[in-house]
């Protein structure tokens, strides 16, 4: 494997995406085609094109329309979104027209959970007008009430609304308050120094956002100390239903994320970065790549930047469809164009990352955050949020809230404030019954637990964790083992594969849930998930098997009566 990884393959999935944009597929001479230019052997081709759901969900027609099947939709439609857009276009989900004109792809999430259902037509967010009326009575009508529905794609970063639990007027990443990005980035080269910056961003306490939480400058420094080449990565591949909140910074913010990736490549002693972004945010990979060609007009980018001796590039990836690619092993893989599965650790990838090197990987909005402690110092940095947390988190809340968005706050502020002061509660006429927070791999609260602070500890010991910090909100009309199923779906349909508990125990999950929708069988059903979740628990080689398993046992705890006493008799969602 080590020997396929350093032979040259990032463009190995954009050459597939090629392939299949002639004509709708990638068949058996485009895999030997490819794998000829490459210099790969046609199996590890044939990995990826049969691995990533953008090529392995068969021939696509004329027009490929992918829709939401996150969290958020499921919760504002229960999946009745996806059979209305099956019969509107008379194609089922995966499948194409027999004449060619028409594909449909479910899609785990589209990043626009504030606006739920969501539809890409192509590459841009579909109205109920463009898709020909097919979201008709309530969905429609609550499109009519909201215009707003292609509105994001004008949304500036300076909309985001930034609130501070303290109410210190400071603005972090930039979010708010335009400060210009690239603005330390001149000096840095010209007179900074590679330790001052990993300095400043250990001062500041500033660890992952992406939800792993490892300190960063820690990362850093470890990168730093292997020999070159070392490289610095973007992980934009936010896959959490119920989070936007890197969708919107790359979409709105790139040349911040830009800034930050060149401070981090500067610090570790890289000359090249790479961002991965989800296919399924082509706003966001069209915005970088535009602004990394703007970056080396302005002279931040390439040969010598501004005069200096440092030298740094970055290029903008595109993956094809995978939720464990944003693991930092599997990512590394979907850069080198291999299927994205994750490898065991040790090694790391801040000695064996990208193409075998020393590679640093940081989340966006983590990168997003570095030019402001660069420029402000990271003391000031870590003068906010909690000490145990120091800094800010951008929040997503659903479409269920009354006021959804993306919310920049300081750790420590208590959920109930995201809830009922931010969201504003649920939209009339719902009652919230649940909230899902820290994705799919994080868990779900009841209402009474909402006095928890957005921390990562007092998450994780309550059974849920902080994750990318969505909230998703799940009103009263949403039956527990409709949820139920919705976790397991996700998982049997997003576990990568690579280790047997994960890929064997989220399919016998889905069909546990099967058994609980018959009342005769409900209570064995339930009590057999408990062994299951303990093989999860122990015995999956990455976080994604634990963390399907938390989502599950926090749902068994919120919806336990409901589960046990009043097993549905109807298919009730799905
Ligand atoms: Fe892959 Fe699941 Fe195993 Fe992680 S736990 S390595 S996602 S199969």
């Amino acid at each position: 494997l080590q020997d396929r990884l350093r032979r040259p393959g990032t463009g190995m999935l954009d050459r597939l995406r090629r392939a299949q944009a002639a004509d709708g597929r990638v068949d058996a001479e485009d895999l030997a085609r490819a794998a000829g230019e490459f210099g790969w052997p046609v199996a590890a081709v044939t990995g990826s094109a049969t691995y990533y759901a953008d090529f392995a969900e068969g021939r696509r027609g004329r027009r490929h329309v992918r829709v939401c099947e996150g969290t958020s939709c499921f919760v504002s439609s229960r999946g009745e979104h996806i059979a209305r857009l099956e019969r509107a276009l008379g194609v089922r989900l995966g499948e194409r027209a027999a004449d060619g004109s028409v594909s449909l792809q479910g899609v785990r999430c589209l990043g626009y959970c504030y606006d739920s259902p969501a539809v890409l037509d192509g590459e841009l967010p579909a109205s109920g007008e463009t898709l020909g009326g097919l979201f008709g009575d309530p969905l429609a009508a609550q499109r009519r009430t909201r215009p707003g529905w292609v509105e994001p794609l004008k949304m500036r970063a300076a909309d985001i609304p930034y609130v501070s639990a303290v109410d210190r007027p400071v603005v972090l990443a930039g979010l708010v308050g335009g400060e210009e990005p690239w603005a330390v980035w001149p000096s840095v080269v010209a007179t900074g120094s590679p330790e001052k910056v990993i300095s400043e961003v250990a001062a500041s306490g500033l660890r992952g956002r992406g939800g792993a939480g490892f300190p960063v400058a820690k990362k850093w420094s470890m990168t730093a100390g292997e020999p070159a080449p070392r490289y610095v990565v973007g992980n934009g591949d936010e896959g959490d239903p119920g989070s936007y909140g890197d969708r919107l910074l790359m979409e709105r913010d790139p040349h911040r994320i830009l800034e930050g990736l060149a401070l981090a490549g500067f610090a570790v002693g890289a000359r090249h970065g790479l961002i991965l972004v989800r296919s399924e945010y082509p706003t966001a990979a069209e915005r970088l790549r535009a602004a990394v060609v703007e970056a080396r007009e302005a002279g931040h980018l390439g040969e010598r930047v501004h005069g200096s001796p440092v030298d740094f590039d970055v290029e903008i990836v595109v993956g094809a469809g995978s939720y464990v690619a944003g693991e930092e092993t599997a990512l590394l893989h979907a850069l080198a164009g291999l299927r994205a599965a994750v490898r065991a650790r040790p090694p790391y990838p801040t000695s064996h990352g990208f193409l075998g090197h020393p590679t640093a990987v940081n989340n966006v909005e983590t990168l997003a955050a570095v030019p402001w402690i660069v420029r402000h110092g990271g003391a000031a940095y870590a003068r906010l949020g909690h000490p145990d947390e120091p800094g800010t988190k951008l929040v997503c809340l659903s479409q269920r809230f009354r006021r959804p968005g993306v919310y920049e706050v300081e750790f420590g502020v208590p959920l109930r404030h995201l809830v009922e002061e931010l969201g504003g509660g649920l939209r009339e006429p719902y009652r919230l019954r649940a909230v899902q927070v820290g994705g799919p791999l994080g868990g779900f609260l009841t209402p009474n637990q909402l006095d928890l602070p957005l921390l990562s500890e007092p998450l994780a010991e309550a059974g849920a964790a902080l994750g990318h910090a969505s909230l998703v909100a799940v009103d009263s009309t949403v039956p527990g083992v409709a949820i139920l199923r919705h976790a397991w779906a996700f998982g049997a349909a997003e576990s990568c594969g690579a280790c047997t508990p994960c890929r064997v125990g989220t399919r016998r999950g889905l069909e546990l849930v099967e058994r609980i929708r018959e009342p005769a069988q409900a209570a064995a059903a339930l009590a057999d998930h408990h062994p299951l979740l303990e093989v999860l628990d122990v015995a999956s080689l990455c976080a994604f098997g634990r963390g399907v398993s938390c989502a599950v046992r926090s749902l068994l705890r919120v919806y336990s009566d409901e589960l046990h006493h009043t097993a549905p008799t109807s298919k009730g969602g799905e």
